[in-house]
């Protein structure tokens, strides 16, 4: 049961320790089960922005110079210290984004992986060494710090998402600067206090609250280098063009349109469980969640009837009652956004089999039931558009080549998957869908840490995907070093001819 506390008010985290900033604009937080107000965010100004990319400047100088062993030891202690934490980071996550403690167990576990993975660093930092380039002559590559860096997070994973950039940026000796969601604040605060109790340096790691007016302020910084940025596409779009046109390296992952094909072989209990989890967990508010099925040949009606079955047995309620499979959506606007989705989807025309509308909870929490439409074709909002809720649409296709060409037109390109029993069909998937994630009966194919993260078409904009090896360059400049050790025998003299080996 929920009581009620005063408003937290927030702060920036800048130079080790909370900051008020100069904000004259803040933000609301509200608990998502309830609609209650629990927290004020300030809205960063540029001179906010500032003093934290001053300060980065100041401590990633002998952050970057420290050796290796050093920089790990800290995430190592910082592995300890999430684990430690885990709980209180669950329950905070819960209350502003809504989602279950169990799934917000998750995606810290999820974020936790980035760590270790960072912790063993060392291994993707090697250079590499070529003796006797020339007569007398070596060479040796290295990667670099990029210097200060910044992340830009959406709501729909307070904890994973900064994660997946935070650990691998540090370990490779650079200084970040996280501009949270300002619609579930709080998480990011709990991680700058714990890196510092690991002993990261001050300076080394901040937080700076916010919306576009400090977003704009990271964009437009000489002093930061590179820019990593996960939200939707439109904004991913723009961080992109403005950090690109500011000389910064910049990887910005957009919105998603998942697509899971049923192939009529496909073991259909084990689709229609894949679907109602990939669909509905997390109020289907996430990048990788299915939101469209592309049912081949007349596989839709029993898949549909199963899937229904499903939903009748789903538990909704507050994310903190331990019965609960689904909670709320992150807002009210959110929830009115979603809902006229739904309303939409009937004036076009597709068929409502199950109306998350009719759900009813007590109170002013930001629920909605999870909604399935049937006979969905391209052109209806519900399919061109990222609806970002608990609704998932099906496409009836007549045949495979169909149903992968339909994928394969849609704009995003960020998770598909495949449910069948047949290995040759599998295949023919993996290799010709243009997506960046593939799933094979595997309906959300997150990579784990040591893999990267990432979609193609308009869910990324930039080069590098996130963490594993790519976030490994992302964060690091490639420098070459040749080198000439003075030899008494070997003195060659003055030559103004173009180096070339000899
Ligand atoms: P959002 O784009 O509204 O916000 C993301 C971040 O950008 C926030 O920090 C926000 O403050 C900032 N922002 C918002 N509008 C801005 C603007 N006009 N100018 C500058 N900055 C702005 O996204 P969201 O609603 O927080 O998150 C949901 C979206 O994120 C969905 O589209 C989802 O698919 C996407 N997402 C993608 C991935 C992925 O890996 N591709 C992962 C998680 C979420």
């Amino acid at each position: 049961m929920t009581t009620a506390t005063a408003t937290q008010q927030l702060t920036h985290w800048i130079g080790g320790g909370p900051d008020d900033g100069t904000a004259e604009r803040f933000g609301d937080v509200t608990e998502s089960a309830t609609g209650r107000l629990v927290a004020r965010v300030p809205f960063a100004t540029s001179s906010d922005v500032d003093r934290a990319v001053q300060a980065a400047i100041e401590a990633q100088k002998a952050w970057g110079a420290a050796s290796l062993t050093k920089r790990t030891q800290v995430l190592f202690a910082f592995r300890e210290k999430l684990n430690a934490a885990k709980d209180e980071l669950a329950e905070i996550v819960t209350r502003e984004h809504g989602k279950v403690l169990s799934d917000a167990m998750g995606e810290i576990t999820r974020g936790q992986e980035v760590v270790e993975f960072a912790c063993g660093l060392a291994h993707l930092l090697k250079g590499e060494n070529t003796p006797s380039v020339s007569t007398g002559v070596d060479s040796h590559s290295m990667r670099m710090p990029v210097g200060v860096v910044a992340g830009i997070t959406p709501f729909n994973f307070p904890m994973m998402v900064p994660l997946w950039m935070i650990p691998i940026a540090l370990a490779c000796g650079n200084a970040f600067i996280l501009k949270p969601s300002e619609q579930d604040p709080s998480a990011a605060l709990v991680l700058a206090r714990l890196l510092k109790e690991s002993g990261l340096p001050d300076g080394v790691f901040s937080v700076i609250h916010g919306d576009k007016e400090a977003v704009d302020a990271i964009l437009t910084h000489p002093g930061i280098g590179a820019v990593s940025f996960v939200g939707s596409t439109p904004v991913a779009k723009y961080i992109y063009e403005t950090g690109t046109a500011h000389g910064k390296r910049v990887q910005a992952l957009g919105g998603a349109k998942n697509h899971a094909v049923v192939l009529p072989d496909a073991d259909l209990d084990m689709t229609a469980d894949g679907l109602v989890s990939a669909a509905y967990g997390s109020a289907g508010q996430r990048c990788m969640a299915v939101s469209v099925a592309v049912t081949v040949g007349d596989v839709a009606e029993p898949l549909l009837q199963k899937i229904e079955e499903r939903i009748a047995n789903l538990k909704i309620g507050p994310g903190t009652d331990p019965s609960s499979e689904m909670g709320p959506l992150v807002s009210k606007a959110h929830l009115a956004k979603v809902s006229g989705y739904v309303d939409a989807g009937v004036e076009e025309g597709a068929t409502l089999r199950v109306d998350g509308r009719e759900l009813e909870v007590e109170g002013d929490g930001y629920f909605i039931g999870p909604s399935v439409f049937d006979n969905v074709k391209p052109g209806m909002r519900i399919y061109d558009e990222e609806i970002f809720g608990p609704v998932l649409v099906v496409v009836r296709a007549d045949s495979y080549p169909e149903a992968v060409e339909l994928v394969n037109a849609n704009p995003y390109g960020n998770g598909a998957a495949i449910f069948t029993c047949d290995g040759g069909a599998a295949r023919q998937f993996e290799q010709e869908v243009t997506a960046g994630m593939v799933g094979v009966n595997v309906p959300i194919p997150v990579p784990m840490a040591y893999h990267s993260f990432g979609g193609w078409k308009a869910s990324l904009f930039g080069d590098l995907h996130m963490h594993g090896p790519d976030g490994v360059k992302f964060y690091t400049r490639g420098k070459v070093v040749t080198t000439r050790w003075p030899d008494p025998a070997t003195h060659t003299g003055v030559n103004l001819g173009f180096p070339t080996q000899t």
